[in-house]
């Protein structure tokens, strides 16, 4: 498909708010939104001011009470219709994903089917909402628990999964029995107008599900609105701390997911062709714009490094850098120009500290698209944990090689990373693959296998600095999030039983 083919198809480009059921264009500040493959301006996005921050809240409001008291099985049932619709209309979705992201349109349909799945399993949310009953706890009386909706939910979101990590909030929040704010990135707004209207189009209450357009201005006003009572947050560490910090100090549920430095350790007896083909796919897929992505290859012995690095040097040369329209891409370019500066800066920096510059990204131009934000795969060697490179964040196509001596060693080199999102290992030995899952600090984690995303069944969310709050995003703890038990103890005895009053604590 061209890029041009499909261009009535995408989402208006004026970008505003969706309050109550309705478009709102906004009269905040507008922002360009540009198509990063290209760096042509596409569109605008509006900005909310604090005054549309409390209108967005106040529909949420509105309409919570009538639709917590919707039986789940009708909940349900718009989600299954809303399912049907997002496969109808993958293909706008994924195209207008594409064009405000950069990444392949293979990889935006990717996004949408992971987030397919969590609506699948909200799909099941009368499942989900049963209590717990015992019967006769004592004489004549039953106790049982259940578990009810919060309210108004805000979601706050980053802008590398913009279809995917809202629909890990809103489809559990929504089955769940609240209403729901989103708060899109301001860098690829486009797929949460459309995720609005099919909501609409699937039979969802005007209300239910809001979305506000902003920066940290709109971000703070839902922070600090009254009426909002749980704040799921995804992006990067410095963000998702001070959202933890500012919505917990205004006593609202928050969790608050963060950045990642993952790392795969290649043992001595792995399959180092399969290991390189994962390292290739998720250091570099998506530009390495993932917060699952491997940018740290811990090779454990100089043998297994050198082999390792031999394989992944021409892999990484050969990589087809392109818009993602295009389909013989395989890496799209990084979100803005200053982003693609910023990673191309640490690449400077590793080869100042000392690293083995293997591959070089840098200079990358694409005919046909010579403004757009790219920049080749890039591959380190001999990085060591003092290093940049390996200590932050870098969200770019740059993947690093940390040589070790052991399996312990390895262990230990991820203990000390500030983040633990995820940590993959490839080996043929099961007593190591064992060692490592059980003793690895990291939320979720890999057995020959690069990126660890859980199923929508299980949950997905990070230790340390990947992570704040208590329970993970989608799966049982998404249901346990977006709601809260109540425990019920009832007696009914025959009209003459139970007379009397009692003054001690009642006890068995
Ligand atoms: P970001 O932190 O810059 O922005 C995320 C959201 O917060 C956006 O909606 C943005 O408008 C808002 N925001 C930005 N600055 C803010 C501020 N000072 N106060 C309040 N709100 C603010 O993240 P990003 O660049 O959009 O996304 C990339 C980051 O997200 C990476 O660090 C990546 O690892 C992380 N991420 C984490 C996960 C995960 O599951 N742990 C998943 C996806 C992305």
């Amino acid at each position: 498909m061209s890029a041009q083919a499909s261009a009535s198809t995408l989402a208006p480009t004026v970008i505003g708010h969706y309050i109550g059921g309705q478009h709102r264009i906004g009269s905040g500040a507008r922002m360009p939104l540009h198509n990063p493959a290209s760096g042509a301006q596409i569109g605008e996005i509006t900005l909310a001011t604090p005054q549309e921050a409390d209108a967005c809240v106040a529909a949420a409001a509105a309409a919570f009470p009538a639709w917590a008291q919707t039986p789940p099985l009708k909940r349900a049932r718009v989600m299954f219709r809303f399912r049907e619709l997002l496969q109808r209309d993958m293909d706008k979705l994924a195209t207008t994903i594409t064009r405000e992201h950069g990444k392949l349109l293979s990889d935006a349909r990717g996004e949408l089917l992971r987030g397919l799945e969590v609506v699948e399993y909200a799909c099941g949310i009368p499942e989900l909402l049963k209590g717990d009953y015992t019967e006769q706890i004592a004489n004549g009386i039953d106790a049982w628990t259940m578990r009810q909706p919060l309210g108004v939910c805000a979601g706050i979101t980053p802008f590398n999964f913009p279809a995917m990590v809202p629909m890990w909030m809103f489809p559990m929040a929504i089955a769940c029995g609240n209403s729901f704010v989103l708060k899109p990135s301001e860098r690829d707004p486009g797929a949460s107008l459309l995720l609005a209207a099919l909501l609409t189009e699937a039979g969802l209450p005007d209300g239910v599900f809001n979305v506000l357009q902003g920066d940290k201005a709109a971000v703070d006003a839902l922070l600090d609105h009254p009426r909002v009572r749980a704040v799921s947050f995804v992006g990067s560490t410095p963000v998702a701390e001070a959202i933890y910090a500012r919505g917990a100090a205004a006593g609202k549920r928050v969790q608050a997911l963060g950045g990642a430095k993952n790392h795969m350790v290649v043992m001595p007896d792995a399959d180092l062709d399969k290991a390189a083909d994962a390292l290739v796919g998720s250091g570099y897929g998506a530009a390495g714009e993932r917060c699952m992505a491997i940018s740290v290859a811990v090779a454990v012995g100089d043998a297994t490094a050198d082999a390792l690095v031999e394989r992944l040097a021409p892999k990484v040369r050969a990589l087809r850098v392109g818009d993602g329209m295009d389909e013989q891409a395989e890496m799209g370019p990084l979100i803005t120009a200053q982003h693609r500066d910023k990673v191309a800066g640490y690449i400077g920096d590793g080869i100042a500290a000392g690293a083995e510059l293997v591959v070089d990204g840098r200079g990358c131009s694409v005919p046909g698209r010579e403004h757009g934000y790219f920049l080749g795969g890039t591959l380190f060697d001999r990085v060591t944990p003092d290093m940049r490179v390996y200590r932050d964040e870098i969200f770019g196509p740059v993947l690093c090689v940390v040589r070790v001596a052991d399996l312990a060693a390895a262990l230990g080199l991820i203990e000390d990373s500030d983040y633990g999102n995820g940590a993959a290992i490839f080996t043929r030995d099961g007593h190591a693959a064992r060692e490592f899952a059980h003793h690895v600090q990291a939320g979720m984690v890999g057995v020959n296998v690069p990126i660890p995303v859980p199923m929508a069944f299980h949950g997905f969310g990070g230790w340390k600095k990947s992570l704040m709050g208590d329970q993970h995003a989608y799966g049982p703890e998404g249901v346990r999030f977006y709601t809260r038990q109540k425990a019920v103890t009832q007696r009914w005895l025959a009209d003459a039983a139970g007379r009397g009053t009692q003054f001690a604590m009642p006890a068995h």
